[in-house]
C-alpha cells in the first residue's frame, strides 16, 4: 500500500504541462499572481502562455513576463474585440513590438461576431494582416473564434501556403470543422468547457480527433473546468481538463501530459529554445 503510494505521487511529478492560452496579466490576478504561478507550478505546468488582448494590455503582459521569466512567454496580437475604428494605428502599435523583440506566438487574433458587429470590416482587416505578420516571422498562431469559426477557416484557406500554423484556442466546433482545421495544419485548443455537463456533444467530436492535434489550455481567468465551475480560472486546474481526455480516450493522465506537452512544445517551437 505504502509503495504503491509513492509510486502514484512520483507519478504525478513526473507529469508536466503546458497552459497554451492564459491571462495571467490580467488585473483578476493582481493580488495573489505569485501564488496562482506556485500552484501552477506545484502541479507541473511548466510553462505559461500569454497572448496579449490590445494595445492597453501591453504595460501588464510585459511586467508579468518580467517577474516570471521561466514560465512564463509572452505571446503579441491585436484581439478582435478590441479593434475599433482606428484599427490600423492599433495594428501600427502591435506591429512595433513584433519588431523589436521575439514572442512565442501571435496571438489572440481572430473574429468575434458574438458580442458585437459593428467593426466586423476592421477585425477582418487585422485578422488577415496579423496572420501574415505570423507567417513571415515563422509564428505559430492562436486564434479566437466566436459565432464565426467558419470565417476563420476561410480566411486561413485563402492565405495558407503552408506558412502558416497554430492553434484554435478554445475549440468548440463540430467534427467537420474540427477536419477543416487539422487539414490546415492547426491544432484545437481544449480547455474548460470540454468538462461541462452540457458539452456532451463536444466530448463526442473531440474523441474522435487524434490526440497529436490537441493541446491544453485554461483561458484564465475565464471558463474554469468542473469542479471550479463559475470562479476565477487558473492554470493549476490544467490536470483537471486533462482528466476529461484521459476519460474520453482511455488513457491514464499521464499519457495525455506526455502527448499534449509534446504537441504544444512542437507547434510553440520557441519554448525548447529558451
Ligand atoms: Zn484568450
Amino acid at each position: 500500500m505504502a509503495d504503491e503510494s509513492i509510486a502514484l505521487s512520483e507519478n504525478t511529478c513526473l507529469m508536466e504541462w503546458i497552459d497554451t492560452h492564459t491571462h495571467l496579466f490580467l488585473d483578476a490576478f493582481d493580488a495573489d499572481r505569485d501564488q496562482v504561478i506556485q500552484r501552477a507550478q506545484q502541479a507541473g505546468v511548466r510553462y505559461m502562455l500569454l497572448p496579449n488582448i490590445d494595445e492597453n494590455s501591453l504595460q501588464a503582459l510585459y511586467t508579468c513576463e518580467q517577474a516570471y521569466a521561466d514560465c512564463c512567454k509572452p505571446m503579441m496580437g491585436l484581439h478582435p474585440c478590441s479593434v475599433h475604428h482606428e484599427v490600423n494605428a492599433q495594428l501600427q502599435v502591435i506591429q512595433q513590438q513584433l519588431d523589436e523583440r521575439d514572442f512565442i506566438a501571435v496571438g489572440e487574433i481572430g473574429l468575434d461576431y458574438y458580442w458585437d458587429l459593428t467593426y466586423r470590416t476592421q477585425q477582418l482587416e487585422a485578422f488577415r494582416t496579423q496572420l501574415h505578420w505570423a507567417g513571415e516571422c515563422h509564428l505559430p498562431v492562436s486564434i479566437h473564434s466566436r459565432s464565426a469559426i467558419d470565417d476563420c477557416i476561410q480566411e486561413i484557406k485563402k492565405i495558407q501556403k503552408g506558412q502558416l500554423f497554430g492553434v484554435f484556442h478554445c475549440f468548440t466546433g463540430t467534427k467537420e470543422q474540427a477536419q477543416q482545421i487539422i487539414d490546415l495544419g492547426f491544432a484545437l485548443g481544449i480547455g474548460g468547457v470540454i468538462t461541462f455537463a452540457k458539452s456532451d456533444a463536444l466530448r463526442q467530436v473531440i474523441s474522435q480527433i487524434p490526440l497529436q492535434h490537441l493541446v491544453l489550455e485554461t483561458d484564465a481567468p475565464y471558463l474554469a473546468p468542473v469542479p471550479f465551475r463559475g470562479k476565477r480560472n487558473e492554470s493549476c486546474w490544467i490536470p483537471h481538463i486533462a482528466h476529461t481526455l484521459a476519460s474520453l480516450f482511455q488513457l491514464d493522465d499521464a499519457e495525455i501530459a506526455r502527448i499534449t506537452t509534446a504537441n504544444a512544445l512542437r507547434i510553440f517551437a520557441g519554448l525548447s529554445k529558451g
